[in-house]
């Protein structure tokens, strides 16, 4: 038999786990190696809901077992290693991770120095993707929109849900799809909360269509939040002796609050990827076929996906077609056959469902404007959950 073609796909998040699978259905040929820094599998499409109401979820809705996932592969075709890519090297075609403690790596990487240690790739997969000033505590209370490396997922979802359900006081910085999903739930918890949303814009949702801007924005204030446009947050401070923000907008007004909660800025994850291949965002070039280009040339062993490419539209919902072009090209690579596929993210129908609160909300797909009843039915009922498993398992399309 002829020996297996190593592929090791950086990144088990929604684009690593759709890519992972699907190779491994669609080709004999394959060997993986994903290499994530949690075993876990985050559905981070949910945390409005989640950290704001933590009974209306139970976690084994939004966390799973990614070597769970993988079991009813052959041995010899999946690695699951818990670490974090620190470097690619084309020397020896082999990328340097960095291992947790507990690293369920069953492969014979070659070993180097101060527990890293190193897996060899014929193709490379790069779907490291992005995360957020929020998640990192790098701007107002720390919250998980995303995963955080080597930590426990568990323990920080639950002292954030913690520090939003004692805070009385909430200003919020962005007024995005997040921003506003936010401000939804939290204006329908218990308790006297007083929450304001502030937009740098002149509407809500910027990059919506004008009836689904005025839609959130009187959705919203009739839940008696504050919204505040034409303003941007331009300090944020933490006093520890009140234990309170205060937080200076543009318009010269200062807020006291007891949570200030950033949901702008998008950070894309790419410390260990050479700077030939970024832009100057720090998002990773790649051409039709998502190969990823170096200095403008499309390398024929390394692949890109995700939040972390250039593409704009940084969503859940690209993923499932740029994994199957990713996968139909290696595939055709691999078997020497097959059409080679291209991605246009232009071509992808623009669309945005953007839940307010639990039984309605407001979005578009394409031109069409949603009514509420339909926003609870696609998304606020239980956040897309229901979709988590398909995800999990790269079926979603
Ligand atoms: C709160 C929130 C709600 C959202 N809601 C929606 C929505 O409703 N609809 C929608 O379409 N989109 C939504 N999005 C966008 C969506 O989350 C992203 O588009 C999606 O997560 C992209 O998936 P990804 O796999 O490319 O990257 P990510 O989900 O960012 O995952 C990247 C993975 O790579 C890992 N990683 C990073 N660096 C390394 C490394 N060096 N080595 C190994 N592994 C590494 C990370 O730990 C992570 O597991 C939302 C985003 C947020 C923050």
């Amino acid at each position: 038999m002829s020996k297996l073609v190593s592929v090791v796909v950086i990144g088990g998040s929604h684009a690593g786990l759709a890519v992972s699978h699907k190779l491994l259905r669609q080709t004999t040929r394959a060997r993986i190696t994903l290499i994530n820094p949690s075993d876990e599998y985050y559905f981070n499409i949910a945390a409005p809901r989640f950290l704001v109401k933590p009974d209306s979820l139970p976690q084994s809705k939004y966390l799973y077992s990614i070597p769970g996932a993988f079991r009813d592969y052959p041995a010899d075709r999946f690695t699951f290693v818990k670490g974090l890519v620190t470097k690619i090297d084309y020397a020896t075609k082999s990328v340097s991770v960095g291992l947790a403690a507990n690293s369920a790596a069953t492969a014979t990487p070659a070993p180097t120095h101060n527990n890293a240690t190193s897996f060899s790739f014929d193709y490379l997969v790069i779907a490291s993707g992005s995360t957020t000033p929020a998640t990192l505590g790098r701007s107002g209370i720390q919250l998980p929109f995303k995963s955080t490396a080597f930590e426990d997922t568990k323990k920080v979802i639950r002292e954030a849900q913690v520090k939003l359900s004692a805070a009385r006081r909430i200003l919020i910085g962005g007024a995005g799809p997040l921003g506003v999903e936010l401000a939804g739930e939290l204006a329908e918890v218990a308790g006297p909360k007083k929450v304001t949303l502030v937009s740098r814009s002149r509407e809500l949702l910027e990059g919506a269509t004008a009836p689904v801007q005025r839609a959130a924005s009187s959705l919203l204030r009739q839940r008696n939040v504050e919204v505040l446009t034409e303003a941007a947050v331009v300090d944020a401070v933490y006093e520890a002796h009140t234990q309170t923000w205060k937080v200076k907008l543009s318009t010269g007004s200062t807020y006291t609050v007891d949570a200030y909660i950033a949901t702008t800025g998008t950070i894309p994850n790419n410390a260990f990827i050479p700077k030939s291949f970024l832009n100057a965002q720090g998002w990773v070039n790649v051409d039709s076929q998502l190969r990823v280009l170096e200095d403008g040339v499309s390398r024929s062993d390394t692949y890109a996906l995700g939040d972390i490419t250039c593409h704009p539209y940084r969503l859940l919902s690209r993923v499932p077609l740029q994994a199957e072009t990713v996968v139909a090209n290696i595939v055709g690579e691999i078997e020497q056959g097959g059409k080679v596929r291209t991605y246009d993210a232009h071509a992808q129908k623009k669309m945005m469902v953007v839940p307010v609160g639990q039984s309605t909300g407001t979005g578009h797909v394409g031109g069409w404007t949603l009514f509420g009843c339909l926003v609870w039915f696609f998304k606020g009922r239980d956040f897309l959950t229901y979709k988590a498993p398909k995800f999990l398992r790269g079926e979603e399309r």
